[in-house]
């Protein structure tokens, strides 16, 4: 595993609809290494792999998209007020660092006497002593996200802010890297904007792309911490997921059949998924046009949308070798 990639990767800037930071990290790692590397209009980065002409075309969809704190307005004494941009869970915010793109630094925390603070309690504090300074800091529409870290816990395990979906996106780049050079299938593989959302980029990417199979790659909930009450089989260290359901799709049961089949014939540890919350990329593809066929394979992660989205290195060397091995069926 190439952990300097991984490393920039998971510490650009990205927030949703700003994905650029990411892309240009991205692109610089493939170019040369794919048969040709776009950016669409909404800003999705597209890599292509041609196939010898005997397989299917499939798309793959990760999101360099991260959740943030867009800012609406700022206070006479120079505090910021928000809303959110994808799924914020308030108490995940309180007493987080946060950063801008342009590399601005703040602190979140929420009006004082608020007992349940929701995400209008919120503010930034960036240090501004009025709102001309502040807005000058951090114009309205800028976004701030949790300040980048990558943090090693235990033997096997990796924290950080964007895991969501920043490992997918290093998961799809590495195997892109590994490919041979001659595969039957033509590989498309999108690192998808604004999935935090509502699944936008991959969408439009889908339905450009015409794909015969679709498979997301996304982080999906455990349920191996303490008070977890969802009933959630997945646990950190048992392999990849192999999503069977969320919110936002059924997987169809032919490419979920493809996944099992794959890692059992080549001792890949996996576990099957149903997540009774959120949604990925493959929701969008398999909608498309008149369908795509369409699957996920999931990384679990633990407290995820928090500033500490942990993972487990041995079940991301899990999805990477079935991602590996489902492309090439
Ligand atoms: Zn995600």
């Amino acid at each position: 595993m190439n952990m300097q990639l991984l490393e920039s990767i998971l510490t650009a800037y990205g927030a949703t609809s700003r994905e650029d930071g990411v892309r240009a990290v991205i692109a610089k790692a493939l170019e040369g290494h794919v048969d040709s590397l776009t950016t669409d209009v909404m800003g999705n980065l597209i890599a292509v792999r041609k196939g010898d002409g005997t397989g299917r075309r499939i798309m793959l969809s990760s999101h360099m998209d991260h959740i943030g704190l867009i800012v609406m307005d700022a206070e006479e004494k120079g505090f910021l007020r928000v809303c959110n941009v994808g799924g914020i869970r308030p108490a995940n915010m309180i007493g987080q660092q946060v950063v801008f793109e342009n590399g601005a630094a703040g602190v979140v925390f929420a009006d004082e006497n608020e007992k349940s603070p929701e995400i209008r309690h919120l503010y930034i504090d960036v240090g501004a002593e009025s709102r001309e300074e502040a807005l000058a800091i951090a114009p309205i529409g800028e976004i701030a996200v949790y300040a980048p870290s990558v943090k090693k816990l235990g033997e096997h395990r990796l924290s950080s802010p964007a895991m969501d979906d920043r490992i997918a996106c290093f998961i799809q780049a590495q195997m892109l890297l590994d490919l041979p050079r001659q595969v039957k299938n033509e590989i498309v593989a999108v690192f998808s904007v604004q999935e935090e959302v509502g699944l936008r980029g991959a969408q439009t990417a889908a339905f450009a792309a015409e794909p015969d199979m679709g498979i997301a790659l996304d982080v999906t909930g455990v349920g191996d911490i303490p008070g977890h009450e969802n009933h959630v089989p997945m646990a950190l260290g048992k392999g990849a997921a192999v999503k069977i359901m969320d919110r936002s799709l059924i997987c169809t049961p032919a490419v979920v059949d493809l996944m099992l089949d794959t890692a059992k014939e080549n001792g890949i540890m996996v576990q099957r998924e149903v997540l009774p919350y959120g949604g990925t990329d493959a929701g969008a593809i398999q909608k498309t046009r008149g369908g795509v066929p369409s699957g996920v394979i999931s990384i679990p992660c633990r407290y995820i949308h928090s500033a500490a989205e942990t993972v487990d290195i041995r079940d991301v060397q899990a999805a990477y070798e079935l991602l590996l091995a489902v492309v090439q069926k």
